[in-house]
């Protein structure tokens, strides 16, 4: 690691990249690079490079892990052994772990998660270079994916970090402002400008963290701006695409029934279907014995035996939470039982 410089920022308000106190580091991204993921995104910000994929929404299994009224969002961060000077050990690490359990914790107030009850939501993020700031890139290149799934979202989550150098607070940190600044505070801010994330390391005064909280603000409107485009540039090269003559009229046909289906999805979020749906839950909730009974074929569908589950569940850190909110909402142990 290199040492610790004298200044980090000179007389002339520039930072050792060149850059101001309040400017991000050059960010682009692209989505829809993998083909077999639901949604993905690749993005470069700085000398950070990330790789996110989203798979799902799809049934998750075994069946107990299931939340009865929502999605299970689940959210993957890792670091290749790769990605940074001294090569890390792979696989889950406490950082890691932490790093998964705020981030995914970042899109739950935007990710509309009733709308799939039972159903999980896998979300990947790979560290393929890291210059800091990891974390937060990850959820802007997570956000992309989530959107190119088409996970239906309240809107976008964006995120950048602010710290503290020489006294001064700067938006962005970079390697060197990150290893040997004063503070180091991530934050993730969605498109309606909620904080749904925001962790600190390091000290500043009230009035700095006010400040720190209003230059992020600043940082992830610019950010939102680039994956805004992002998603414009796609659909406006899909508008692009020249449709052979012969094909026009099943195109028609499929854009006709995609809106006929969108609009039926709108209408559920009309209060009077949603009351509507409910009830209808309440009436499957006879089903739920048989559900219960049918579990042991389930647990077979899962090509892993009962007394294996556990063990999976162990191994994987993002399943830890799930174990721990089954136990605080006794409702679903109850179900177990029945
Ligand atoms: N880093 C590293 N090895 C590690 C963890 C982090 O070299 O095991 C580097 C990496 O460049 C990372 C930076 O230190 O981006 C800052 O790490 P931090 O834990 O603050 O998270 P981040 O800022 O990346 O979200």
């Amino acid at each position: 690691m290199s040492d610790k410089p004298e200044k980090f920022i000179d007389e002339n308000g520039l930072r050792l990249d060149g850059r101001r106190i309040d400017e991000i580091r050059p960010m682009k991204m692209e989505i829809g690079v993998l083909s077999r993921a639901d949604g993905s995104c690749y993005l470069e910000w700085g000398k950070n490079k990330i790789l996110a994929a989203v798979y799902g929404p799809r049934e998750l299994h075994p069946r107990r892990l299931q939340k009865a009224d929502s999605v299970l969002i689940r959210y993957r961060y890792n670091m290749a052994a790769f990605s940074v000077e001294d090569r890390i050990r792979p696989g889950p690490s406490r950082r890691s772990t932490e790093i998964s359990k705020v981030s995914r914790e970042a899109f739950e107030p935007v990710v509309l998660t009733h709308l799939y009850p039972g159903a999980v939501i896998d979300v990947f993020a790979e560290v393929l270079q890291a210059d800091a700031g990891t974390r937060t890139a990850a959820i802007n290149a997570a956000s992309m994916a989530l959107a190119d799934a088409g996970i239906p979202m309240k809107g976008l989550v964006s995120a950048c970090a602010v710290g503290k150098v020489d006294g001064q607070l700067v938006l962005d940190l970079n390697k060197a402002e990150d290893n040997f600044g004063d503070a180091d505070i991530p934050m993730a801010i969605t498109s309606e400008g909620e904080i749904s994330l925001i962790q600190m390391d390091g000290d500043v005064t009230q009035e700095e963290f006010k400040k720190a909280i209003e230059m992020c603000k600043e940082g992830c409107r610019q950010i939102l701006e680039i994956q805004k485009e992002t998603l414009k540039n796609k659909f406006t090269k899909l508008d692009e695409v020249e449709i052979p003559e012969d094909e026009e009229e099943d195109v028609s046909a499929l854009v006709e029934s995609t809106l006929t289906s969108a609009d039926e999805g709108e209408a559920c979020e009309d209060e009077e279907v949603v009351e509507e749906a409910d009830a209808e839950d309440d009436s499957e909730d006879v089903d739920d014995v048989e559900d219960v009974e049918d579990d042991e074929e389930a647990e077979d569908e899962d090509d892993v035996p009962e007394e294996k589950a556990d063990e999976v569940v162990e191994a994987d850190p993002s399943f830890e939470d799930v174990e721990e909110e089954e136990d605080e909402n006794p409702e679903d142990d109850e179900e177990e039982t029945v």
